[in-house]
């Protein structure tokens, strides 16, 4: 056959086939959901059926419309008044929580914390370290307060007990000290706090760069089939309560390639915004060692995309950094304002290095002051060359000042927002006072100030539910101390697309994620009760009766 002929069969072949694909478009699709509102997010607003063909939504409109898509292998969901809404997304999700420390995710109370380290320590030799996990938080126990030294002393005198509390806080006992040689002569670290009694005694609690001081013994070692088979199981999780997507906010390249194997092995459920994880201290010729093993800053797989590289400046519940000092006693007679994890000047440096390389930059930044400090760098990073396309991304954002809102839109910078108040709003009262508290990641003003903003949940810091965020941002209630902040709650619709299409806009995917237009990727849940009507608390236990990601079902009930 001539090279002509083979091109004018290939062109038939072509044509052939298109004119099969545009026929089957107009009659028939793969799935039809219809009965029930389906929250679309887009022109068509709430529409009464949806069709998808093969990865993407076909058609939204009229329950009518919708069934004369049905073909004989078309599936039909009958909604019978059950939700359809774009899949939801968590913006800020590190894992699911758990490991191999001891459980406190179910403690209720100190007694029931001490409980499980004493029965831990029961079953360790003596002198080893007993470590716990670090998904909890002091807002789930009655005293509403952290153990302390003398408390875990009580409950493991032999063992050195290092009390994992998220990502910024250690809470250790006694032997722990003496096995780290800490006590009141041990010099104070920057960027890091030793806590102390109002005695003057140390309370163990060592936050942020002071838990350099103790040296955790290594994980015992996971063969990497069993650390991808733990991954694909919280996966599952996930889409069981309605994600879709998830964006993992620094990891290493390890990490990133185990996920693009699961989905090479058709074993990933959902999508993965992975960001690369910056040294936060290293000087300038060490980042650009540690960026030469990265993948390219907009490598991108049909359910991987990478998302940039995450920084930090300052603690968290117990250090964010400050423009007003603490409330007393933490505030230390007016002098504590949280605080800074790294220098200015590496900081600044850093993220100019990062710009320089084609890199989007997202940082960490919990207090107004640290909220300056990274405003201050994206400036200067803006100035070698334009950040402004490029959607940099403060994360957290818990207290954003009004003087700050004019200065993100200028840089074009988005919000990476998560639900920590819920869970720790007894601890921020404390430790910020009532106000500070209340305005704490202010959905409502970011929304007013016209700041980009999508949501989700920092987990296992606060739990991955996203049934939480939603319940939270839509009437601020919290888990332990009532409605906080109840003049930046948002509606149901607001908090919605913040959770669907702000994600999409955060990682540059609004063109096909966070809305459920035709042409759209049929990333979508169906929600056991109607998403817009449901009665308070309705969303805090709302129940995922289905999971779809690219038209493919990754869960059902
Ligand atoms: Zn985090």
């Amino acid at each position: 056959m001539t090279i002509r002929a083979l091109v004018a069969k290939r062109l038939l072949v072509l044509i052939a086939t298109g004119m099969a694909a545009c026929d089957r478009d107009v009659q028939l699709a793969d799935v039809v959901m219809v009965g029930g509102p389906v929250v679309t997010l887009d022109e068509a607003g709430v529409a009464r059926g949806i069709a998808i063909r093969g990865e993407r939504v076909a058609a939204v409109g009229s329950e009518q419309h919708m069934r004369e898509l049905i073909g004989p292998d078309t599936r039909v969901v009958e909604l019978e008044g059950r939700s359809v809404l774009p899949g939801l997304a968590d913006n800020h999700l590190h894992s699911i929580g758990g490991g191999p420390g001891v459980d406190l995710s179910r403690a209720r109370s100190i007694a029931d914390v001490l409980d499980a380290i004493r029965a831990r320590a029961g079953e360790t030799p003596p002198g080893e370290v007993v470590v716990t996990n670090s998904d909890w938080h002091e807002g789930q126990l009655a005293e509403q307060r952290l153990p302390y030294r003398d408390d875990l002393d009580r409950a493991a005198p032999d063992h050195p007990v290092v009390v994992v509390r998220g990502g910024h806080e250690y809470i250790v006992n006694s032997a722990a000290l003496a096995r780290w040689d800490i006590d009141t002569s041990t010099p104070a670290v920057p960027g890091g706090r030793i806590g102390r009694y109002v005695d003057g005694r140390l309370n163990g609690e060592l936050v942020d760069r002071a838990k350099d001081l103790v040296r955790l013994p290594p994980r015992p070692p996971m063969d990497r089939e069993t650390e991808k088979d733990e991954l694909v199981r919280s996966y599952e999780v996930l889409v069981s309560r309605g994600l879709t997507s998830v964006r993992h906010p620094g990891g290493s390249v390890e990490q990133y390639e185990m996920i693009l194997e699961l989905e090479a092995e058709g074993r990933l459920p959902l999508r993965v915004d992975f960001l690369m994880r910056a040294p936060r201290t290293a000087p300038r010729e060490d980042l650009l060692a540690e960026m030469a093993s990265w993948p390219d800053p907009d490598a991108a797989s049909r359910l991987v995309r990478i998302g940039g590289v995450k920084h930090g400046v300052d603690g968290g519940f117990e250090g964010g950094l400050m423009r007003e000092p603490y409330e007393e006693p933490w505030g230390e007679g007016g002098t504590f304002h949280g605080l800074q994890t790294v220098p200015r000047e590496t900081f600044v440096e850093a993220v100019r290095t990062l710009n320089a390389a084609g890199w989007r930059v997202a940082t960490h930044a919990v207090g107004d002051a640290a909220i300056d400090l990274v405003l201050d760098g994206y400036e200067a990073a803006d100035a070698d060359a334009s950040i402004r396309d490029r959607r940099w991304v403060i994360e957290h954002g818990f207290i954003p000042r009004e003087d700050h809102f004019p200065r993100m839109r200028e840089l074009g910078l988005v919000v990476s927002a998560q639900d920590h108040l819920y869970l720790a709003a007894p601890s921020l009262v404390e430790y910020w006072g009532v106000e500070r508290a209340g305005w704490t990641t202010p959905l409502r003003a970011y929304l007013d100030a016209g700041v980009p903003v999508s949501l989700g949940t920092d987990s296992p810091v606060v739990p991955y539910d996203p049934w939480w965020v939603l319940h939270h941002f839509t009437t601020r209630g919290t888990i332990s101390a009532g409605v906080v902040g109840v003049e930046q709650r948002v509606s149901r619709e607001e908090a919605l697309r913040a959770a669907t299409e702000g994600y999409a806009y955060l990682t540059f995917s609004e063109g096909e994620r966070g809305t459920l237009g035709p042409g759209m990727l049929a990333d979508l849940i169906v929600t056991a009760e109607s998403y817009l009507d449901c009665a308070d608390p309705c969303l805090e236990t709302m129940r995922v009766d289905l999971s779809m990601v690219g038209g493919r079902l990754v869960h059902e009930r």
